[in-house]
């Protein structure tokens, strides 16, 4: 996207009350510079190497989403300046999370991946571990879990997608009951493919990549 084009972008979400992590993976540092110069902040990676190199040659005002599957003998890697990470699949990594954390001496926002896409296999909890998993979160200290994160079926189908993301919003309001509200606040998804449809069910956070970098290698 152009500035221009952006901006506009930007601000559509915005008055949906959207935040926009913009996903930089596979992107080279000049691509993201270009969209950091249009003022956007938080950029989304999938891999671990590529997110901490970048890190290391980018400006320190970033926001850095971890956005992939994070394997647990990784998370050291990000733990200490990750500004959120949207999937957290199974409660051993919630706990090395938490427990690299405490080392680094720090607090780390994480979201629940939640697998909405009925007939494929994808990481996340499901509604009733969701449920098993929400009164244990309070012994974790050294994280703030601050809401859900899913991905639709990858489909045509737009209705089929629209029922996946009410279903992970009807989850999400439920959970707020249980959790303190202020802290249970994010509800991570959309994507360039789906957006429109996530904003009609409810997103807070969307994660695009291809509709503002143009399409990967
Ligand atoms: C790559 C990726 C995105 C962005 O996908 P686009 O279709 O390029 O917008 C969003 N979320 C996750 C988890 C991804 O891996």
């Amino acid at each position: 996207m152009e500035e221009k084009e952006f901006g506009e972008f930007r601000r559509l979400l915005q008055s949906a009350a959207v935040t926009l992590v913009a996903v930089s993976k596979k992107m080279e540092e000049k691509d993201i510079m270009r969209v950091y110069g249009y003022g956007q902040r938080d950029f989304g990676e999938n891999y671990v190497q590529e997110l901490v190199a970048k890190r290391k040659d980018l400006p320190a005002d970033i926001r850095w989403h971890f956005i992939g599957h994070l394997q647990r003998n990784k998370v050291k890697e990000i733990v200490g300046f990750v500004h959120l990470i949207h999937g957290i699949d199974s409660e051993r990594l919630l706990k090395e999370v938490d427990k690299q954390a405490a080392k680094a001496d720090r607090v780390v926002d994480v979201l629940l991946q939640v697998h909405i896409a009925r007939e494929e296999t994808k990481f996340g909890f499901d509604e009733k571990e969701i449920g098993e998993i929400l009164p244990l979160l309070n012994l974790y200290r050294n994280v703030r879990v601050k809401g859900l994160m899913g991905m639709a079926t990858f489909t045509d189908d737009e209705s089929k997608v629209a029922a996946e993301f009410a279903g992970l919003h009807s989850l999400f309001a439920a959970c707020k009951k249980h959790e303190e509200a202020e802290e249970w606040n994010t509800l991570s998804m959309g994507m360039s493919a789906d957006y429109k449809i996530a904003i009609s069910k409810g997103s807070t956070m969307m994660r695009i990549g291809t509709l503002i970098f143009g399409a990967r290698q």
